[in-house]
């Protein structure tokens, strides 16, 4: 299939470009994801782009953990990360943790005090906040700016050794504080924290600033390209000054695209952690999650994933990609890999009467009409089968082809059967159909008496198997995926609905992770979590029919 990413890939200009000019010899990127939740189908999008920038280029990609922020990072994070990009296909060269450059961070920082390109500051975080200026203001020099390079060396040395408090000072890159580029208004490159590091425990009690940590990260590691989104074009300056002014070796050079948003969905780690800790969801890897550990306990593919993310390219400009897009992609990879099997999930009991008592025959069912490679199985068929609830209507509009007092209709791989009695209960419900069928319109015989306008699906009663399922909506409904804080009180209350109902005999041992095709209902994943020795529960991936065009 042409893709975008083939036609409209500005950074694989860029390479060629580069290795063209002999600027790089080797192409090297990195994944750098923050311990601090777990990886979405944003973050699929970074770690294909980087991946296969790099490999289409023989070149090399790292997973690095940016975890220069000591707070919120967990251990946890860094296992489910590792797992889920190994699970989309990919394997890093290098696997790093920035806090392992902790040392090399701040003897560059001395460095530019001993350059005079960095001061210790004592004003606090609001005070250097509110002399920022603003775009069409310059900022105000700090009081502290014009200090010694012995002055600041030796604070900043006590910094580093615990003399001081949580914000007592801060140490400041010494650029411009009338720059256009607010950026460079002597951005705060350390702080102090007395926290606990997942990696270097109580070492260090002063912490590097991301805009200052991530270029140094970049350059210590080789890497030729660094692919961020949009929102760091402002720190490319920056950026750039970092590796110039720390006499950086190697020069990486950062490259910007847009981060992907979905309809529907949430998609920033803050909020998704949000949903986990109010348990308003079934954990990270809850199916109606972005997560790639929700979207994989769901039932999505790999190649469903890494297709949808090659689609995508790499934009400029900020859009908001539907949903349905990324359906798309999965309804295409399991089309000719999935089983094609019958369920029923909102049982109703039909009665063949005119069907021998005890009697169970076999009939032969394709696996996939698309794919004959995929063979046949055989399914049973009795004088007791289920079919859906809603197949059928006692008082049908007009235009219903499905079951009704009177009416014919196609049992899919069997007969026709005709409805002539309805069984209801004390309060009305309808609990049993009485049928009859035609022996002799069995499917594949040939049968061409009449016609009948609607199939149906049915499981035979007999070794009918258990089985829950369950149906996902979006989390949140329509419009209100980017309302800033409040989304939590408008979840869909409709998100998850789960059903109890019957799948083919054949279906007994299906296992975590095994995919089909449920006639006229979608495609369904066997619950790796859930589902254990005689129960099975099975989490809808997407429904058949979508008006989506790509
Ligand atoms: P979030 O706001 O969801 O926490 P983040 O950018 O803080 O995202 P990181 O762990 O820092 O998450 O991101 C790792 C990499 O993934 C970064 O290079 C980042 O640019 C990229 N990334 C994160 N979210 C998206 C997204 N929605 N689309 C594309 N790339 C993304
Ligand atoms: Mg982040």
């Amino acid at each position: 299939m042409e893709t975008k990413s083939s036609s409209s890939n500005f950074i694989k200009t860029v390479v060629v470009e580069d290795l063209a000019a002999g600027r790089v010899k080797e192409v090297v990127t990195r994944f750098p994801p923050e311990p601090n939740g777990y990886l979405h189908i944003g973050h699929a999008k970074s770690i294909c782009l980087n991946f296969e920038l790099a490999d289409e280029f023989k070149g090399r990609t790292n997973l690095r953990f940016d975890d220069t922020n000591p707070v919120k990072e967990d251990a946890e994070y860094v296992e489910s990360i590792k797992n889920d990009v190994k699970w989309l296909g990919f394997e890093w060269d290098g696997l790093f943790f920035a806090s392992d450059y902790f040392g090399e961070m701040y003897e560059r920082a001395e460095l530019l005090i001993r350059k005079g390109l960095a001061y210790v500051d004592d004003q606090s975080a609001d005070e250097i906040r509110d002399t920022r200026g603003t775009l069409t203001e310059p900022g105000k020099a700090s009081p502290w700016r014009n200090r010694s390079a012995e002055e600041n060396l030796d604070l900043f040395r006590r910094m580093k050794e615990g003399g001081f408090k949580d914000g007592e000072k801060v140490l400041r890159a010494k650029i411009d504080m009338a720059s256009p580029n607010i950026n460079l208004r002597d951005p705060v490159i350390y702080r102090i924290l007395h926290a606990h590091h997942h990696n270097t425990g109580d070492e260090w009690c002063i912490y590097p600033m991301y805009a200052y940590a991530h270029p140094l990260e970049d350059a210590i590691e080789g890497v030729t390209h660094s692919i961020c989104t949009l929102e760091f074009e402002d720190q490319r300056p920056f950026y750039d000054w970092v590796v110039r002014e720390c006499e950086m070796p190697s020069v990486p050079r950062q490259y910007e695209f847009a981060r992907l948003n979905l309809t529907n969905t949430v998609m920033s780690k803050r909020k998704l952690k949000q949903l986990v800790d109010e348990k308003a969801v079934d954990g990270w890897d809850d199916p109606r999650m972005p997560t790639i550990s929700g979207l994989r306990r769901k039932g999505y593919t790999p190649e469903a994933i890494r297709a949808f993310c090659r689609e995508l390219g790499v934009n400029k400009s900020y859009g908001v990609v539907d949903e349905r897009m990324l359906e798309h992609f999965i309804r295409e990879d399991l089309k000719m890999k999935a089983p094609r099997t019958m369920a029923v999930i909102d049982p109703l009991k039909v009665v063949i009467t005119n069907y021998p008592e005890g009697q169970t025959e076999w009939l032969e069912a394709e696996n996939n009409s698309e794919n004959p490679e995929m063979g046949h199985r055989q399914i049973p068929f009795s004088r007791e089968i289920y079919i859906e609830r809603d197949d059928f209507m006692e008082n049908p509009p007009a235009k219903y082809f499905r079951l009704f007092p009177g009416n014919e209709v196609r049992l899919k791989h069997a007969y026709f059967i005709k409805c002539e009695e309805v069984v209801k209960d004390a309060e009305g419900n309808v609990v049993e159909l009485r049928c009859t069928y035609d022996p002799e319109t069995k499917s594949g015989s040939g049968f061409t008496g009449r016609k009948v306008k609607g199939t149906i699906h049915w499981v035979d009663s007999s070794g009918a198997v258990p089985a829950e399922f369950r149906l996902y909506e979006p989390l949140i409904t329509e419009g209100e995926e980017d309302d800033g804080g409040s989304f939590l009180e408008k979840l869909n209350p409709n998100s998850l609905q789960v059903l109890q109902g019957f799948v083919e005999p054949g279906m007994k041992d299906a296992s975590g992770g095994d995919k089909f095709q449920f006639f006229r209902h979608g495609y369904f994943n066997v619950d790796p979590k859930d589902t254990a020795p005689g129960r099975l529960v099975f989490n809808r991936i997407v429904s058949l029919k979508s008006s989506f065009e790509l």
